[in-house]
C-alpha cells in the first residue's frame, strides 16, 4: 500500500467509512475503472490504490460534503455511494 496517503479505514481501502460521523461512503471496487476523476475534484477523500482502485483517505471528514457529492457525481461509471445516517442514498439517487 502506498504511504503517501492514510486510509480512513485500513480494513476497508474503499469503504464503506462513516464520514463526519454520519455519512456512509464507498467505493465499488468492481465498478471502479481508475479513472482518478474522484481524486482530482476531492483529493482530501480519495486516492488510488496500487491496483488503480480508489480508496478513502483519512482527510474526508475534513472535505465538504458537497465536494464528495461532486467527485462521486464526477465519476464516470459511478463508483461512488453516498448514504445519510438514515440509510438514505444521497448520491446516486
Ligand atoms: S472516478 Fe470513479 S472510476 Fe475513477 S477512480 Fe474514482 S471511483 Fe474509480
Amino acid at each position: 500500500m502506498d504511504d503517501q496517503y492514510q486510509l480512513k479505514d485500513e480494513k476497508n481501502p474503499s469503504g464503506p467509512v462513516i464520514v463526519k460521523g454520519k455519512y456512509k461512503v464507498w467505493v465499488d471496487r468492481n465498478i471502479c475503472i481508475g479513472a482518478a476523476t474522484c481524486v482530482a475534484v476531492s483529493p482530501k477523500s480519495f486516492q488510488m490504490d496500487n491496483e488503480a482502485k480508489a480508496v478513502i483517505v483519512r482527510t474526508i471528514d475534513e472535505e465538504e460534503l458537497d465536494n464528495i457529492i461532486e467527485a462521486a457525481k464526477a465519476c464516470p461509471v459511478a463508483a461512488i455511494f453516498i448514504e445519510d445516517e438514515n440509510g438514505n442514498r444521497v448520491f446516486p439517487k
